[in-house]
């Protein structure tokens, strides 16, 4: 029986382009579980967008000169471009400037609010003195009160990422001209988390399968719940929908809040695209549906309680009780897949300190997969790690061309030379048995392994595979069987029958290159489908660019699927390139290494 599993992919922030840090921590492990769901069968929904709202946008659309909505274009489309060319199958990736977006995060909003989940109170916002007029957020600037740096913003500490309120901030000054605010009551909008904090520890109590570093990190979080402001002094985000608030210019609704609802919106708009406006209920109303969510590990709290406890507040079940919202019972997740971070030569990646891998650049010069396998092999999963070059270039030459793309390569060669076909096997030996025993075994070890977001086993698992048939290619030397044409077949045979399973199971990770290999094992059509950039209309807004794909007419079938004697075999071209050994020492040239 087949379920629904939803894909939650944490949201790229569209203020730069994006580098290989942020691509390992949600975007390649979630990817390589969904191809992995499709495969056995399960409908998945995978779906994510660009963030595109809150101050830290409008700061770099002005130190590029461009209107915020310029530079969220801007980005959108850059980030868009990379998750394709990486090959991350979503079935929707889109924005959080959509109308669609808008309406939906309004819809949760009055639901919380009318549930009594949405408390108004007075706090200190910022004035200009000279001219009377609020200052946004974004304008002042002024000394972190919890770490001490001294360029924090009035919403946030870049430096420790805590949430800050401007008045909260040492030696506040107006970034436009310099002089101290004045600080004034002003009144915003607060969710009531304790009132969520008895509803979220029953059911953390509930999530049996999750790290208990997870679940000890939001338990605590919860014993400290407070209420958390979901309003800003801010001209850049979504309107509060109530009376005398929608009209304000200077209050929008929080980042943080509208960008969490995402998930929803984004699975509405798949539905809306697709054909079918109700469909996206079957993975969040369902209660067999499986809702997995992956992001790195900054961001377990809003994923672990903060989304859990709007859910809670739409669907009518906190301390206040109230009736569901208009999308009815949702869901709260199933999972939280949580990545470490990805470091470069023991420094976090920052933009600012020129310690920065671009996915564009990395792909131009790589292609995906092999960025694939190394985040898959030597990525964050579960510590931090370290990325260098000549780590990269090691793990590109001596396991994907020398053990993969040369086992797809010689075995297809001798084939085609000798036979230009796949050949019969006659009768198999013990050592062709254990061989073709291990390979269909191998669909269960790394399928199991894969189920449980174990990613780098499951590779290990998939290459040891690959390492058994050249193994065996060494051990029956079917280049010396010339006078034995017959056995010579057989080996040859068993081999391009491991080459076919050991690319199935290695499909999740390494989609481009699995394509190649099944059309040179005489396959046609899609094995693998890849996203596609599709321009999208919506009413009274501007035309966007979204991926999508199809993929559910794809051929990749989770089982070992029987080679068939007589398909035409073409010369192979070389699967994997190798890389110099000098780019390991140096880096190439566009990567500035601080
Ligand atoms: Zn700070």
């Amino acid at each position: 029986m087949s379920s629904h599993v939803l894909t939650a992919v944490a949201w790229p922030y569209a203020n730069g382009p994006r580098h290989i840090g942020h691509v390992s921590g949600f975007g390649v492990p979630a990817d390589v579980f969904a191809r992995y769901q499709r495969m056995i069968g399960n409908q998945v929904l995978m779906v994510s967008g660009t963030d595109e709202h809150g101050t830290p946008i409008q700061v770099q659309a002005e130190k590029e000169g461009l209107s915020t909505r310029e530079l969220a274009d801007k980005y959108n489309r850059v980030i868009v471009e990379d998750l394709a060319g990486l090959g991350l199958s979503y079935d929707l990736f889109t924005r959080t400037t959509t109308n669609n977006h808008y309406t939906v995060v309004q819809n949760i909003f009055t639901a919380l609010y009318e549930n009594d989940y949405v408390v108004a109170k007075t706090s200190l916002g910022a004035v200009s003195p000279s001219t009377g007029r609020t200052l946004p957020d974004r304008y002042i600037e002024g000394t972190c009160p919890i770490c001490g740096y001294e360029g924090a913003r009035g919403d946030q500490c870049d430096n420790c990422g805590n949430q800050l309120d401007p008045a909260d901030l040492i030696n506040p000054v107006s970034r436009i001209n310099g002089e101290t605010p004045e600080f004034v009551e002003t009144e915003h909008f607060f969710l009531d988390l304790p009132a969520f904090a008895e509803a979220l520890t029953a059911w953390l109590k509930t999530r049996k399968d999750w790290r208990p570093n997870v679940l000890k990190f939001s338990q605590n979080f919860i014993d400290d719940l407070k209420p958390r402001a979901i309003t800003r002094d801010l001209d850049w985000g979504v309107p509060v929908p109530l009376e005398g608030w929608r009209d304000q210019p200077m209050k929008r609704l929080y980042v943080w809040f509208d960008a969490v609802i995402g998930y929803l919106s984004a699975s509405i708009e798949w539905a809306q695209r697709s054909g079918d406006p109700d469909a996206w209920k079957q993975w969040w109303q369902d209660p067999e549906a499986l809702g997995f969510y992956f992001m790195g590990k900054d961001n377990i709290v809003f994923h672990s309680v903060i989304w859990p406890a709007l859910l809670l507040g739409h669907n009518g079940k906190g301390d206040h009780g109230g009736t569901e919202g208009v999308y009815g019972q949702l869901d709260l997740p199933d999972e939280v897949v949580s990545s470490e971070f990805l470091t470069m030569s023991g420094a976090k990646f920052a933009t600012s300190r020129g310690l920065v891998i671009y996915v564009r650049d990395f792909l131009a010069e790589f292609g995906p997969d092999a960025l694939r396998y190394y985040i898959a092999a030597a990525g964050p999963e579960n510590a931090d790690a370290d990325f260098t070059w000549e780590e990269f270039v090691r793990r590109n030459n001596s396991e994907l061309a020398n053990e993969w793309g040369n086992l797809v390569n010689r075995s297809i060669s001798m084939a085609h030379k000798n036979n230009g076909e796949i050949p019969t096997a006659g009768e198999l030996t013990e050592a062709d048995d254990r061989l073709l025993t291990a390979s269909r075994a191998a669909f269960d070890t790394v399928g199991d392994l894969l189920g449980k977001r174990r990613f780098k086993n499951a590779l290990a698992e998939a290459m040891r595979l690959v390492g058994l048939a050249n193994a065996y290619l060494s051990e029956t030397e079917p280049w010396k069987l010339k006078d034995d044409p017959a056995r010579r077949d057989t080996v040859l045979h068993v081999a391009l029958q491991v080459v076919s399973d050991a690319n199935t199971l290695l499909t999740p990770f390494l989609p481009h290159a699995a394509q190649k290999v099944f059309e040179a094992l005489g396959g046609e059509g899609v094995w693998a489908a890849q996203p596609q950039i599709r321009t999208v209309s919506q009413d009274d807004g501007p035309d966007y660019p979204v991926l999508m794909g199809d993929y559910t007419t794809q051929q990749a079938v989770w089982e070992s699927r029987p080679i068939v004697a007589g398909t035409v075999l073409d010369k192979p071209k070389p699967l994997f390139a190798k890389l110099d050994a000098e780019l390991g020492r140096t880096g190439p040239e566009w990567a500035p290494i601080g």
